[in-house]
């Protein structure tokens, strides 16, 4: 990394901390990934504003405050098995890998989700799994989750998410609302059949969508 992005990486995360983003482990993780390699090459030199980008598909890589704000709030420790929704450029994915014990992540645009994996094995993130998918269907497979991030707003929780958090204190961070409207984080704790919702930050998100999209 060249000095100067080396330097506004360090501000960035001077920046995260002033916003209030307390858990070292959390700006350690993001301070550990390159957010230039997530981003197409024509913005490298904006990697380290704190500000989403746009990447392939008419998709966004989440704003840093976001990324680090919304792990925070999932409280992840490393025994953990995390299901993220919206692998997007993969950033958020890299940060939550540094965190948990594997991370399975979904994505419905096959060539972000072919860039990210791509990417993945070149940083040697070996505890991330892909797939193309609709990540409103969740994982079944790998299910239960400890944690489940999602990076796309929704109007409401998707029923199959929920089924798939683990039912003694798993935690999901979705942000919920539509795209006319102001959304907000959600953080839903699962205590057996009893959901807990706290909400948390106003944001503004892409949306949430079903099916799959095989674009060029
Ligand atoms: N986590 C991403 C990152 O770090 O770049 C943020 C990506 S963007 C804000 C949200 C992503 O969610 C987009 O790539 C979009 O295609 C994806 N998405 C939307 N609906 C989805 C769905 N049902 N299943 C999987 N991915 C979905």
């Amino acid at each position: 990394m060249s000095a100067s992005l080396q330097e506004k990486k360090q501000r960035l995360l001077e920046i995260l901390r002033m916003e209030g983003i307390h858990d070292e482990k959390v700006l350690d993780a993001l301070g550990g990934i390159a957010r230039e390699k997530f981003i197409p090459d024509y913005l490298r030199q904006q990697a380290y504003e704190n500000a989403a980008l746009p990447i392939a598909s008419g998709q966004t890589i989440s704003q840093p405050l976001i990324v680090a704000y919304m792990t925070q709030e999932l409280m992840v420790d490393d025994r953990m098995k995390v299901l993220e929704v919206g692998t997007g450029s993969g950033y958020q994915g890299a940060v939550l890998s540094k965190l948990c014990r594997r991370l399975f992540t979904v994505e419905r645009h096959l060539p972000l989700m072919q860039r990210a994996d791509e990417l993945f094995r070149e940083l040697g993130l070996l505890n991330i799994t892909t797939l193309f998918g609709d990540g409103m269907k969740g994982w079944p497979e790998q299910a239960p989750f400890d944690r489940i991030m999602v990076t796309a707003a929704s109007d409401k929780v998707p029923e199959k998410l929920l089924e798939q958090l683990k039912e003694d204190g798993g935690i999901m961070v979705i942000p919920i609302g539509g795209q006319e409207e102001t959304q907000h984080i959600y953080r839903i704790t699962r205590r057996g059949d009893d959901y807990e919702t706290e909400i948390l930050l106003p944001v503004k998100f892409v949306p949430l969508l079903g099916g799959i999209v095989h674009d060029s």
